[in-house]
């Protein structure tokens, strides 16, 4: 099969693998019909997570068609149409037993960190019974994709960690797929404004069109008096940092009002400047998390009902095996408007994957 290999910092290829065997009886062969490329990722290119080993194939997000199950998986057999999660839990251990699947001790982030992940024609999923979901049928299989890291992340480490109320004031400081997922469920709890923070003019324009009430720029003037003047000098209720630099997460600090929540979603490689010299007496809270997709299947019900839209995420459609392509352009998503690509493999059958689904019915 084909496969997104990295090699080090800045070094991918698009090169033949071998196809993906089962290697234990919870596991299960999926043939890709749909993946994306994550910001992550780019972290990944840029040698941010230097763990990542040479050979391995990038992607923890995707669809697929299940080829093959082994004899300890219950819940799924050849055939089925499924959503990957981009955590993995064996469902057993301490921590998936206390609902915190990111740290699960046998998966957590596994696809495309420390196992072959779903930037290729196959994919091994370990733990299928838990680290996979049934695809609903009338949801649209580019919209499902959203839901196997974006939409989880942004609600349960932003929203749900950011404790939104209905009336509160929230902030979102970066506008990009994540940004955008906080928006899009932050607005499930009916917030009075929204004030979207970003250096990207079309990101913000999205953001607006997407729910936001107020758009600010972080790199003119002066963003932070920008949003403490829009709020009557109080500040906001929730800040959510979904950028990941000390800029960033400085700018929820300077703008988060008394009793508020800063909830971090960034993935942080240099360490911040806390100031409790001027937190210290603000009963503020302050979170991080990894996103544990306890949230994947009420997430799955709201977009399947239609009171979720995560489709406007997604800007630019390719073929899979034209990934090299579409990192370039996620690479430049400012010059490019890229928020989410989609991936289509429409290679490993010979026929589109829709037409495969069809058939199989
Ligand atoms: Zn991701
Ligand atoms: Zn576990």
């Amino acid at each position: 099969m084909k496969a997104l290999v990295f090699h080090g910092p800045d070094k991918i290829g698009w090169e033949v693998k071998p196809k993906p065997q089962l290697k234990d009886a919870t596991d299960a062969i999926v043939a890709i019909t749909k993946t994306t490329i994550c910001g992550t990722d780019l972290h990944i290119l840029h040698g941010d997570v230097p763990e990542v080993p040479d050979g391995l194939i990038l992607g923890h997000e995707g669809t697929g068609i299940v080829k093959e199950v082994g004899t300890g998986v219950s819940n799924f057999q050849a055939g089925d149409k499924v959503l990957i999660s981009c955590i993995t839990s064996c469902g057993k251990c301490e921590s998936c037993r206390n609902g915190i699947y990111s740290h699960c001790e046998n998966g957590g982030w596994v696809l495309g960190h420390t196992i072959d992940g779903t930037q290729a024609e196959f994919v091994r999923i370990p733990y299928a019974d838990f680290s996979l979901y049934h695809a609903p049928k009338l949801v649209d299989e580019d919209v499902l994709v959203m839901l196997s890291d974006i939409l989880p992340t942004g609600f349960e480490c932003g929203v749900l960690n950011g404790h939104v109320k209905p009336g509160d004031v929230v902030a979102i400081i970066g506008s990009g797929p994540i940004g955008i997922a906080a928006l899009l469920t932050a607005q499930l709890y009916s917030p009075s404004e929204i004030i979207m923070v970003d250096p990207d003019r079309s990101r913000l324009a999205v953001a607006l069109k997407l729910g936001a009430t107020k758009m600010v720029r972080n790199d003119r003037g002066d963003p932070v008096a920008e949003i403490m003047k829009n709020t009557g000098g109080k500040g906001v209720d929730v800040a959510i940092e979904a950028v990941g630099i000390p800029a960033t997460f400085d700018i929820c600090q300077e703008i988060i009002a008394n009793g508020g929540h800063i909830a971090n979603v960034g993935v942080h490689g240099k360490s911040v400047s806390l100031h409790l010299e001027k937190l210290w007496s603000k009963n503020v809270t302050i979170t991080t998390r990894l996103v544990d997709t306890v949230t994947t299947n009420l997430l799955l019900k709201m977009v399947a009902a239609g009171k979720l839209k995560p489709d406007k995420l997604i800007t630019h459609h390719y073929a899979l095996h034209d990934i090299l392509q579409a990192y370039e352009t996620f690479r430049n998503a400012a010059r490019e408007k890229a928020l989410k690509i989609i991936l289509t493999n429409w290679d490993s059958s010979g026929i589109k994957p829709d037409e495969a689904l069809s058939k199989r019915v």
